[in-house]
């Protein structure tokens, strides 16, 4: 078999290449490790940038966002009682962000794929890259037991952190960078009313918690807890009621509480493997970087590859130009650096760190009380929020 580009991974990034390339009529195979109804079961991102918003416009697969994704202009900040209310649109110049589940994005772009005739191949085993550093690469896996290979000019690692594409560059090549970060995310998803109509992030002495939300019905509620913590030290009432002591008393006294339909518990990393290319091998999202979800960036910034890496590929296919592509790798990474200082900064204002005892405390209660006091760190709050440009 032959294409023109084998993506690996058919997550958001995967997918969204695809679907991109697909409408300018440049081939490509998408192979998915897992079921498609074990990808579109993952509950994950759901704060969408003006540039994604853009994107998955732009890749006909915007129509039902449109519909019923929230427009947010602003989000709260709570600390110590107090509440900071950052209006994003006024603060950027009308800019603003959607609230739309990942996992419905997931959904709308298997369904574009599949009516356009694309080709996604999920429950791929074994998938290997081979000869990259060739003008002749390949990709081989197994399915239903039989081995299959598929000759192509390029290869788009879209295969998350856990995928095989980053390790397909030879660790001489790769220079990695790391922050584990001392504890971790409890999320609650339940068919509850949200609390406020807009995200509220709570900065509070026993630990951070934010108040999110899927759609008017749906509530995505966050809680700090430690990395070691386990979802089943913890019932659903457990739960509510630490909610309820971090986050603001008014918004405690109305939360509407009810049984979780999914309880898990994210580590929190700032991760980035360079370079994002090697050979015919281009990485895009998780696949390269992870960012912790304070800021929401995680989703976003694999779409901010997405944009990058199929316009290099679009210009190579229309116009015979490798420029852009041998470019890519150091484009996206100026973003992606952007972003992971965002995301840092974000975690290391709002979390209670165990080590930050005095100095640190201090540190971070300052950065607070001038994030309050001055419309100049609200803007650069909104601005990195609603996303920078691509
Ligand atoms: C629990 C959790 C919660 C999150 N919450 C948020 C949030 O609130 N806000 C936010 O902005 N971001 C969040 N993120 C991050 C965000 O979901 C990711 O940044 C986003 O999914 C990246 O998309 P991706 O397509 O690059 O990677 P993924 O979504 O990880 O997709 C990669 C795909 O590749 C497949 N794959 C892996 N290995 C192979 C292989 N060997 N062969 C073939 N296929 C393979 C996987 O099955 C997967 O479908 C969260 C992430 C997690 C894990």
């Amino acid at each position: 078999m032959r294409t023109q580009v084998v993506i690996v991974g058919g997550g958001p990034a995967g997918l969204l290449l695809s679907q991109i390339l697909h409408l300018q009529g440049i081939d490509t195979v998408v192979l998915e490790r897992q079921s498609e109804e074990y990808v579109l079961g993952r509950i994950r991102a759901g704060v969408l940038e003006q540039g994604l918003v853009d994107l998955l416009r732009a890749a006909n697969v915007g129509d039902r966002m449109d519909r019923e994704g929230q427009i947010h202009e602003g989000f709260e900040v709570s600390w110590e009682g107090r509440r900071q209310h950052i209006n994003l649109a006024e603060l950027t110049g009308g800019k603003t962000v959607m609230v739309y589940g990942q996992t419905e994005i997931t959904h709308d772009l298997y369904d574009a794929r599949r009516a356009m005739g694309g080709t996604v191949v999920n429950k791929a085993e074994d998938v290997t890259l081979h000869e990259l550093t060739s003008h002749k690469p390949y990709v081989t896996y197994r399915k239903d037991g039989k081995s299959h290979r598929i000759d192509c000019d390029f290869i788009a690692g879209c295969d998350g952190f856990h995928g095989v594409s980053r390790q397909s560059i030879p660790k001489s090549v790769r220079q990695e960078y790391e922050r584990v970060y001392p504890f971790g995310w409890l999320g609650i998803l339940s068919k509850t009313s949200p609390v406020s109509s807009e995200l509220i992030y709570s900065q509070h002495e026993r630990g951070f918690a934010l108040c999110s939300m899927r759609n008017p019905k749906l509530s995505r509620y966050y809680i700090q807890c430690s990395s070691s913590d386990s979802p089943e030290n913890w019932s659903d009432e457990a739960f509510w009621e630490e909610l309820k002591r971090r986050i603001p008393e008014d918004a405690a006294q109305k939360l509407e509480v009810g049984p979780s339909i999914e309880k898990s518990i994210a580590p929190l990393r700032s991760f980035v493997s360079e370079p994002l290319s090697y050979g015919r091998l281009f990485l895009a999202g998780d696949a390269a970087h992870i960012v912790p979800p304070t800021g929401a960036k995680g989703l976003n910034l694999a779409a901010s590859d997405v944009h990058y890496l199929s316009t290099a590929l679009i210009e190579f296919y229309k116009n015979s130009d490798d420029a852009l592509l041998s470019a890519y790798s150091e484009t996206a990474l100026k973003r992606i650096w952007k972003a992971m200082r965002f995301s840092w900064w974000m975690t290391t204002l709002l979390h209670k760190f165990p080590e930050n005892k005095g100095f640190g405390d201090r540190i971070q209660q300052t950065e607070l009380e001038y994030l309050f006091s001055s419309r100049a760190a609200q803007t650069a709050l909104a601005e990195n929020y609603v996303g920078l440009p691509y």
